[in-house]
């Protein structure tokens, strides 16, 4: 299993900042996401005798663009799907494609749009809403009123595609969008998005990878062992801290579980050294 960032501590003689007994020597081993805010972290306390080595050239670990992934978000300002439908998957046909280059191609690279609806209400059939519910021509069903005030579709694509995608307006992303809905819901009345969000990480610099996740068989204790630092003979203190995304409990494989574990790993520290 890989641990992203690990610490070293090297006990010092001499006193550092004032809010310090003796401030140790702090050696952090990669400058990912995890690394850099234990360093954050330590500096915003105070320590200052610590270097951040990183093998690569850059930092930022993972967070680096080099496969790419975007995700596209539409917002519509009324339903366009039956309330009960959460995903469509995308079964894209090869052999025939009209025009072959990305203009109108680069859509084929969605396997699925994930919908989310905002602003649900589900009421009984026996509530005193029943009036606003048949006024607002909601979906009624026998036990249930359910009602979409409005709805979000979030595709995911990657490679050229999504590169492609980034070179486009976001009107001309919504409108491609709006005819690859109309052909697999096969309806022609879908509106324009009133929004258009997506991620354009092919044009940021800063952002690339893989994480880790929990093997058939393994669990969050085997977690809770990497995250467990190590206690030098010589000492009482742990000396060798392990921070990294595979590290925390519940939120491993992200980027804020990440940093969140590099925060935990200084506060160890600064907990250890502070008065
Ligand atoms: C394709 C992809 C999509 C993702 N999407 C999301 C997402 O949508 N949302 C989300 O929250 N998270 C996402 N993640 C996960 C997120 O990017 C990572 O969990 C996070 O960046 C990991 O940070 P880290 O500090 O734990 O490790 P890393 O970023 O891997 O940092 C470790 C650093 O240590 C360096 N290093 C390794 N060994 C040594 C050594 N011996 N000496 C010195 N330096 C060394 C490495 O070069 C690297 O810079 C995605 C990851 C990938 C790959």
């Amino acid at each position: 299993m890989y641990i992203s960032c690990w610490f070293c501590v090297m006990e010092s003689q001499q006193n550092g900042p004032l809010c310090l007994k003796n401030e140790p020597k702090i050696v952090i081993i990669g400058a990912g996401i995890s690394g850099l805010a234990a360093a954050e972290h330590l500096a915003k306390s105070g320590f200052s005798d610590f270097v951040i080595l990183e093998a690569s050239g850059r930092t930022g670990g993972r967070i680096y663009t080099v496969e790419l992934v975007d995700k596209v978000i539409l917002h519509f300002d009324e339903a366009i799907t039956e309330p009960d439908v959460f995903r469509l998957e995308l079964l894209w046909d090869s052999d025939n494609v009209e025009i072959n280059d990305l203009r109108h191609t680069w859509y084929r690279k969605i396997y699925s749009f994930e919908i989310i609806y905002d602003n649900v209400l589900v009421v009984s059939h026996f509530c005193a809403h029943i009036k606003v519910c048949q006024i607002l021509n909601m979906v009624i069903f026998p036990e249930l009123y359910i009602v979409h005030s409005c709805m979000f579709i979030i595709a995911w694509l990657s490679g050229k595609e999504a590169l492609y995608m980034e070179s486009l307006t976001e009107e001309q992303v919504g409108q491609d969008l709006v005819e690859v809905l109309k052909k697999i819901l096969r309806k022609t009345d879908i509106p324009q998005p009133s929004k258009v969000t997506r991620t354009r990480w092919g044009n940021n610099p800063n952002t690339r990878g893989s994480y880790s996740f929990i093997q058939v068989g393994a669990t969050v204790q085997d977690i809770e062992v990497l995250a467990d630092p190590i206690v030098g003979s010589e000492s009482d203190k742990p000396q060798i801290m392990f921070a990294g995304e595979a590290t925390h409990l519940s939120m491993y494989s992200t980027t804020h579980g990440a940093l969140l574990t590099g925060y935990r790993e200084a506060k160890r520290i600064v907990d250890m050294y502070s008065h």
